[in-house]
């Protein structure tokens, strides 16, 4: 059979593809990620950044913001959590459905950054499970797409979620 010629068993009509539904579910939600945004402080400028015309997060599927946690499968935490917001945010995580993701943008938001002090949450791991942290201070929006990818990668592959692992056993 020359290259390009068609087997014979072939369904009439076209071509066809072999998938599992599985992956095409994956496949569909790569690509249709909706992101809710918890901005406290500095770093939600670089989000701002990261959705606009220059870095276009809309090529990879995940522009659309949501304003309902309940709508939202990837929360991007942006800046300062102080243990009186740490309520707020354990709240607004267990709004999501599953699956979900929590992405961690920022010196601050992973670690508390250089904000030591009794106020400060010591990083948003603390409460909630993240998948991806972004280092910088703040990260610019090159940080934000490469999470995105990360996310796709994990989605694509059914990577194990950090709240499959929540709470840390060791
Ligand atoms: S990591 Fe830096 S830029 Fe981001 S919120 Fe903290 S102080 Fe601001």
């Amino acid at each position: 059979m020359a290259v390009g010629d068609r087997p014979k068993d072939a369904p009439p009509g076209g071509g066809y593809a072999l998938t599992t539904l599985e992956a095409m579910i994956a496949w569909g939600r790569k690509y249709s990620i909706y992101p809710f945004t918890f901005a406290t402080a500095c770093c939600g400028i670089e989000v701002m950044g990261a959705f606009g015309t220059h870095y276009d997060l809309s090529r990879f599927g995940a522009e659309v913001v949501r304003f309902s946690p309940r709508q939202a499968d990837m929360l991007l935490v942006a800046g300062t959590v102080n243990y009186k917001m740490a309520p707020v945010l354990v709240r607004i995580y267990e709004q999501m459905l599953e699956p979900k993701w929590v992405v961690a943008m920022g010196a601050c938001a992973s670690s508390g950054g250089f904000y030591n002090n009794y106020s400060v949450l010591q990083g948003i791991d603390k409460i909630i499970p993240v998948d991806v942290y972004i280092p910088g201070c703040p990260p610019n929006p090159e940080g934000i797409i490469d999470a995105v990818v990360i996310l796709q990668k994990m989605m694509e592959t059914g990577a194990p979620r950090a709240s499959e692992r929540w709470p840390i056993k060791i």
